[in-house]
């Protein structure tokens, strides 16, 4: 029996991907590239963006054919175009879909594949028992003892409800995992061969809150901080109304968690960020960067930026420029506002910026941060900097450096999972190019 596994979107849908097929491996099937081939077809969707949704439903409308030639094909429907809210919709427009599955929840199709057994993820126990040996999550066969980054979840949804956002209305309300759970995964991971752990969340650094007694982020990193064979550890979406000091003392203290922070501010302007609900100001953010850049000083800080919200004026497009060009960030995710059913600013605001609006302010941000980037990684030439090995890209080894800044490597020696000293002959705005420092000095992981 084979599974075969499409996934779009977010870091949390590639872990929840991971669990599937980790999920369908203990059931006893094994993984395919070929759609055709599969006997269990899972797409693991997003809608974010109106284009990650086009292409949810262009790949569903390619799989009909393969349900037509094989009615015993199951196609599992997962992730964020199903939502925490019912599927009536869905199954009629979709009748050739067999199982619908929220987001980061395989039980609706563990429950169809084994007639009931488990229902859904909220019966955690006994998904537990019946899914995971040991409590351990055990990788799909592809990637155990090749992975070398692993994302785990920490804190699943959000109930932050930005205006523009339509994740609280697909994952539901923030829940933290156990953090037993949690450090238990991460030791299962290190066994496996996993060297990096990146920690996921929608507001990673409200890990916890929802949890009288458990610790905060800043205490599970130190934890996981303790597990043997785990060498870097990074974590990500943070909120900068959450980033409090114990988290920038975690990160100055544990040396194995990365000086990199995931940082969103979306608009440079208080009433944009108003209108979008964020719950700080430009300035607020410009003080945590400082405070950050204070006692980290080797930080590497990236960011997302939304353009074209609605009323967003030129003025205001420019106080978003304006603390870009100040702040000099190392990466700016930037997207163009888009109209997503059942947000806030859907209902409630009229998306009056042009779509040829929004492509200048893109255009204009892009440049800028081109220009910020390359600056920043000029910094790098001739630096010996520690780089985790990942893979190999056409030749050539990627990596990463601590402040998650991109390397690539030519070496016939295989590095994948090694730590290593490499010099910096090379930078751009998105990659470098480097030597391996001393090839003598090989240190396997
Ligand atoms: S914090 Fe805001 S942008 Fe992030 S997931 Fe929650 S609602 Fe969406």
């Amino acid at each position: 029996m084979k599974y075969h596994i499409w996934t779009e979107g977010c870091q949390m849908n590639v872990a929840d991907s991971q669990r599937v097929g980790s999920s369908l491996e203990h059931l006893g099937y094994s993984f395919t590239d070929r759609p055709e081939e599969a006997d269990v077809i899972v797409l693991n969707t997003c809608v974010v963006r109106q284009s990650a949704e086009d292409k949810a439903y262009g790949r569903l409308s390619s799989l009909k054919p393969l349900k037509d030639k094989n009615p015993n094909l199951i196609i599992n429907l997962m992730g964020c175009l199903v939502g925490v809210r019912g599927t009536e919709k869905l199954k009629q427009r979709l009748p050739f879909v067999d199982v619908f599955s929220p987001p980061s929840d395989p039980g609706p199709l563990i429950s169809h594949l084994t007639q009931g057994e488990i229902r859904s993820l909220e019966d955690a126990e006994t998904t537990r028992r019946f899914l995971m040996m040991d409590e351990e999550l055990i990788l799909p066969a592809a990637e155990r003892g090749n992975l070398v980054m692993a994302h785990v979840p920490v804190v699943y949804g959000c109930s932050h409800a930005c205006t523009f956002c339509i994740i609280p209305y697909k994952r539901g309300v923030e829940r933290s995992r156990p953090v037993g759970d949690i450090v238990a995964e991460v030791r299962s991971l290190a066994k496996q061969g996993v060297k990096e752990i990146t920690l996921l969340g929608q507001i990673v650094d409200r890990y916890g809150k929802d949890v009288p007694d458990g610790p905060n982020l800043a205490g599970l990193l130190r934890l996981v901080h303790e597990v043997e064979g785990i060498e870097r550890i990074r974590f990500l979406t943070s909120h900068p109304n959450y980033f409090g000091d114990d988290l920038i003392d975690a990160i100055a203290e544990l040396p194995r968690v990365m000086p990199h922070i995931e940082l969103p501010i979306q608009a440079g302007d208080d009433e944009v960020l108003s209108n979008m609900k964020r719950g700080y100001t430009q300035q607020d953010y410009r003080d945590l960067v400082a405070k950050i850049r204070q006692r980290l000083p080797d930080c590497s800080i990236a960011t997302d930026i939304i353009v074209g919200f609605p009323g967003e004026t030129e003025e205001q497009f420019m106080q978003t420029y304006q603390v870009l060009a100040d702040l000099k960030l190392d990466v700016a995710h930037l997207a163009r506002y888009s109209v997503r059913e059942g947000t806030v600013a859907t209902r409630r605001m009229e998306d009056d910026v042009s779509d040829e609006e929004k492509m200048r302010r893109f255009r204009m941000l892009e440049q800028l941060q081109e220009q910020v980037v390359g600056e920043i990684n000029k910094k790098y030439l001739g630096q010996s900097v520690d780089v985790l090995f990942e893979d190999k890209v056409k030749n050539r080894w990627r990596g990463r450096t601590p402040t998650n800044k991109l390397v690539f490597v030519e070496s016939d020696e295989n590095l994948r999972g090694k730590l290593l000293p490499v010099t910096v002959t090379w930078t751009g705005p998105w990659s470098m190019q480097a030597t391996l420092t001393r090839q003598s000095a090989l240190v396997t992981l």
